[in-house]
């Protein structure tokens, strides 16, 4: 089992850095970056496949068709909420503000 899994940017082969530079003299290459791989779930985020933001962007933008087609979104989702106007004092004088507070289903 190795210890690392290449970088999913598209492009990460592509940016012009010393760290990427491997093969010999005559037959140099830019190499896709190595990402130290995640060994529990808990920590799984996007620096567990992508070297870095930029990557993560890159690979969002070129594949974000087949992504969304595998999680669709084709209803609205809605949070239960409490909204109430409360008045604020404040040295510069008192205004309304909109107070929005999440209901709690599972809780009761
Ligand atoms: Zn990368």
């Amino acid at each position: 089992m190795s210890n690392f899994v290449w970088c999913h940017g598209p492009s990460c082969h592509k940016s012009h850095t010393q760290d990427r530079i491997r093969g010999v003299k005559g037959s140099k290459v830019l190499r896709t970056k190595k990402v130290a791989k995640v060994t529990q779930d808990r920590w799984t985020n996007m620096y567990s496949f992508f070297c870095s933001q930029g990557c993560y962007n890159d690979f969002a933008n070129t594949y974000v068709r087949e992504i969304i087609a595998l999680h669709p979104r084709t209803e609205a989702l809605e949070t239960p909420i409490n909204v109430t106007r409360e008045k604020v004092d404040s040295r510069y004088g008192d205004y309304m503000e909109t107070k929005i507070i999440a209901v709690d289903n599972n809780g009761g």
